[in-house]
């Protein structure tokens, strides 16, 4: 089973995605917390992605999709992965209905997250994340209960580097040229689930989640 998560940056992928991958019991693959593990570990590759990732620019095509084949390949994703982020362009979405032609393996939904732009900076700038077990906080929304410190695993929490304002509105520019027109392409294709993620409606994560493994069941 193959779940696409899309949406602008920090629109809630991750989290929904967890919550689905608990549910299916299949692993979430985000390629941000890949490529951000092989620029703090300082890895070759992880130099080259650190060009990009820190300017909010997307990584080359070919790069992702290395990596994405790369992943999918370990044992842990044999039934299947939920993407969070790895689709995020044209020539992406073809070079991987290519790979899963090759595989005989199908995408089962693409789950379009549809946040209000307002809502969005929000999230980014007030996004936290462990540096220990990753998980993500945000600081009013759904705060740690002593502040910095991850309520999991004690880890400290930091922002990312590419969560400031500034860079947060260059990466939706970018989501908005280069990913926004995946929704089409994968209506198109039958297999897209549009939904509203907003605090205005008090829509949040654990409802989307909800709502996506019952959809799949249709
Ligand atoms: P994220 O954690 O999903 O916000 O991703 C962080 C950064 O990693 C993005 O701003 C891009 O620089 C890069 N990135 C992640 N996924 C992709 C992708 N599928 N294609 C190109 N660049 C990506």
């Amino acid at each position: 089973m193959i779940i696409i998560m899309l949406g602008a940056p920090a629109s809630g992928k991750g989290s929904v995605a967890e919550i689905v991958s608990e549910k299916l019991n299949i692993p979430a693959i985000s390629s941000g917390d890949i490529f951000r593990k092989h620029i703090t570990e300082k890895t070759e590759i992880g130099l080259k992605l650190n060009e990009y990732v820190t300017k909010g620019e997307l990584v080359p095509d070919s790069i992702v999709i290395e990596m994405l084949k790369e992943r999918l390949s370990e044992e842990d994703a044999k039934d299947g992965a939920i993407l969070d982020g790895f689709i995020r362009t044209i020539p992406q979405a073809e070079a991987f209905d290519k790979m899963l032609e090759e595989t005989g393996n199908k995408i089962n939904i693409v789950v379009n997250l549809e946040v209000p732009e307002q809502e969005i900076l929000e999230r980014v700038t007030n996004r936290r994340i462990c540096k220990k077990c990753k998980a993500v906080y945000n600081t009013v929304l759904s705060p740690s209960k002593v502040e910095g410190i991850c309520d999991k695993c004690g880890g400290e929490l930091y922002q990312r580097d590419d969560d400031t304002l500034e860079k947060a509105k260059n990466r939706l520019n970018v989501y908005y040229k280069e990913t926004a027109p995946l929704t089409e392409y994968y209506k198109n294709k039958g297999l897209l689930y549009s939904t509203v993620l907003s605090k205005s409606i008090n829509r949040m994560k654990d409802e989307v989640a909800k709502d996506v493994v019952a959809e799949l069941g249709k």
